[in-house]
């Protein structure tokens, strides 16, 4: 695997017209690929942008780029917990205490949940300042998209061999990225929960806690969602977004 040309590609689907001229946000996604497996992966973006319950895509872009290989580090998934909440409310509850116990100060907690709630079209994650609450990037709703990140073939298999009750797609993907995003230098947590109107199971995750899947972050059929990235705030941003955009890496 080490030696072979290996591949990034990167998925964004809009309704009505593209993401840059006003299209809502369908779906996006994010691989690494060998050469041999590049058409399949290039089929299963396709896939999930053309089945979304968000909508239907009328914009698809599929980029595919050679990725400059030196030795790729290999970061071990992030271990996961389940609290299985019965209402938002204590959904809600719960992600704030994980994020409490992650650093995370309650005014910062306050603005996640603020943007979380009130976001409809967020295509990557907003940036927030652990303590301040402050917004850190400038990218509006099209956020800071991570990339550059996928699942170890081997190790993959292995890992849902040992989690047969998470074994969807989502989990998984989610887990690679949150895998990525704890590594960076300067991340003090994240708080996810899906725009999917069919899919109210949220995470929160941090170097500390790891992967707390939490049932009911949102009320089914809710359209809004997206991810929030706490940082410190010596955090160089620049070299934050260079690093979860372009340093490929392996999860296994
Ligand atoms: P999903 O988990 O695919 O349902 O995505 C939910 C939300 O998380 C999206 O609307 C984006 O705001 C955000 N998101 C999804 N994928 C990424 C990514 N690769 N990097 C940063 N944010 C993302």
């Amino acid at each position: 695997m080490v030696n072979e040309p290996l591949y990034s590609l990167r998925m964004r689907a809009a309704e009505g017209r593209a993401h840059e001229d006003g299209g809502l946000h369908i779906s996006g996604g994010e691989r690494l690929s060998t050469r041999e497996e590049l058409e399949e992966a290039v089929s299963a973006l396709l896939r999930k942008a053309l089945h979304h319950s968000r909508g239907t895509a009328d914009f698809i872009n599929i980029a595919i780029e050679k990725v400059a290989q030196e030795e790729i580090p290999v970061l071990a998934p992030l271990p996961i917990s389940t609290y299985c909440t019965t209402s938002v409310q204590a959904g809600r509850k719960q992600a704030a205490d994980l994020l409490r116990q992650s650093s995370v100060s309650d005014a910062a907690i306050e603005r996640g949940f603020e943007i979380l709630t009130s976001s409809y079209n967020l295509r990557g994650a907003v940036l927030l300042d652990s303590q301040s609450g402050e917004r850190m990037d400038t990218r509006g709703t099209k956020g800071v998209r991570v990339s550059r990140m996928d699942w170890e073939r081997m190790s993959h298999a292995i890992w849902k061999k040992r989690q047969p009750l998470l074994e969807s797609v989502r989990v998984s993907e989610a887990v690679a990225l949150a895998t990525k995003v704890a590594s960076a230098a300067g991340t003090v947590a994240e708080l996810c929960w899906s725009d999917d109107p069919e899919y109210s199971t949220g995470y929160v995750s941090s170097p500390t806690k790891g992967y707390c899947r939490i049932f009911h972050l949102k009320e089914e059929g809710e359209l809004s969602g997206g991810r929030i990235f706490f940082v410190t705030a010596e955090t160089n941003i620049a070299d934050y977004i260079e690093y979860l955009e372009k340093m490929p890496v392996w999860i296994g």
